[in-house]
């Protein structure tokens, strides 16, 4: 399949029905074509092309006359930072493989551009290796006399013009298990005042220890009597806490 898109530097020359058109920013007010384009083509995807490295867009034309290789990395970070997806590099076929470097070197990815090369071998195609021995670009502009006038024609790959994928959603972490409610300690008998650390330990016939304030009461509520350290062949111990 592929997209077809032109450029002229007379828009004119540009057919009516064309779904893509590349058009220039900046420059000489006579160059400044993207919005006699909008005009023109209302219905048409147009990708604005800058001619020199101040002006914002969303492609940029390297070549001579016009932005130099040396400042495309920072033409193309300014871009990516104002939000645009992907900014299209157009420069000769020839040069692709120094800007890709140049990039690369200045930490943006062959995936954050687009290349769109001049390779005018007047075949319909889109540089690869397979297809023409150039570096793979997205799109490329293949002649400049299309249909045998003073126009260019580009072929892109389908989705050349595709939006930026939307953001995954950021998985939501799951909820954290609240921690198991600690068993409460039983809290040890406080000292009765009066009796200050003075308990006893009765082991019951099940084995079971019980601690009991050192007092007459305590004595009367277990309903036990006993004799200090003796107690129905149980022993009974004084405690120190
Ligand atoms: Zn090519």
């Amino acid at each position: 399949m592929g997209l077809v898109m032109y450029d002229s530097t007379n828009i004119g020359d540009i057919p009516r029905d064309a779904a893509y058109v590349l058009a220039y920013v900046g420059g000489n007010p006579a160059f400044t074509q993207v919005p006699a384009a909008r005009k023109r083509f209302p219905k048409a995807r147009i990708l604005g092309l800058a001619v020199a490295s101040r002006y914002d867009a969303e492609g940029v034309d390297v070549e001579k006359g016009d932005v130099p290789n040396a400042l495309v990395p920072g033409w193309v970070k300014r871009q990516l930072e104002r939000g645009v997806h992907r900014p299209v590099v157009y420069t000769s076929a020839a040069n692709v493989a120094t800007i890709v470097k140049l990039l690369a070197s200045n930490g943006v990815l062959r995936s954050q551009v687009r290349i769109l090369s001049a390779h005018y071998n007047y075949k319909k195609h889109v540089c690869s290796p397979n297809a023409c021995g150039y570096p793979t670009a997205d799109g490329t502009q293949w002649t400049n006399r299309s249909g045998g006038h003073h126009l260019d024609e580009s072929f892109l790959l389908d989705d050349f013009f595709a939006a930026a994928p939307k953001p995954k959603p950021v998985p939501v972490p799951p909820k954290p298990t609240p921690a198991p409610t600690p068993t409460p300690v039983p809290p040890k008998p406080a000292p009765t005042p009066g009796v200050v650390n003075r308990y006893l330990r009765i082991t019951d016939k099940d084995g079971s220890d019980t601690y009991l304030p050192y007092t007459k009461l305590a004595r009367l509520r277990r309903g036990i009597q006993f004799s200090r350290g003796k107690f129905n062949g149980l022993a009974v111990v004084n405690e120190k806490v």
